[in-house]
């Protein structure tokens, strides 16, 4: 059954990211920063070369791979919640290439910034706490708190 919990949105920040920086762990600093514990972010722009992650249900482990080409990110969506007390931010990504062939996945730390500009909303509510999920082998949301 589904488990869901009333949040309020709260406030927002709005703004860029500089370039080469590493975007999952830029808009994680940005968290820990402002002080961010809950909320969702989103971005777009365009990044020198990406790696993501993909998650083998059978193996239960991430498999990541590289792009190294200069991509757009056509659309980042993510959340932010805690795990081991510190805010940690879980988003997928879709890039297209000059073509306009699209890769997605997992963002893992190595995706490289060209621009990007993000937005991420603080949500307000009880503590959202990642935790070892028997059943996916996956850090997930233990909402049972
Ligand atoms: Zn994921």
């Amino acid at each position: 059954m589904a488990v869901v919990r009333e949040v309020k949105a709260v406030k927002m920040f709005m703004g860029k990211l500089e370039c080469g920086a590493d975007l999952l762990e830029e808009i994680t600093r940005i968290c820990v920063d402002k002080g961010i514990h809950l909320g969702r972010v989103e971005a777009l722009g365009a990044v020198k070369k990406a790696r993501l992650g993909y998650y083998n249900q059978k193996e239960r482990e991430y498999h990541f791979y590289e792009l190294d080409q200069t991509l757009e990110i056509t659309n980042l969506v993510g959340n932010v919640s805690i795990k081991d007390g510190a805010p940690i931010v879980h988003a997928h990504v879709t890039f297209s290439d000059k073509d306009g062939h699209a890769y997605g996945g997992h963002l893992a730390p190595g995706t490289i910034v060209f621009a990007c500009e993000v937005i991420i909303q603080v949500l307000d509510g009880s503590k959202f706490e990642r935790g070892l999920d028997q059943e996916t082998g996956l850090p997930l949301w233990n909402m049972n708190e």
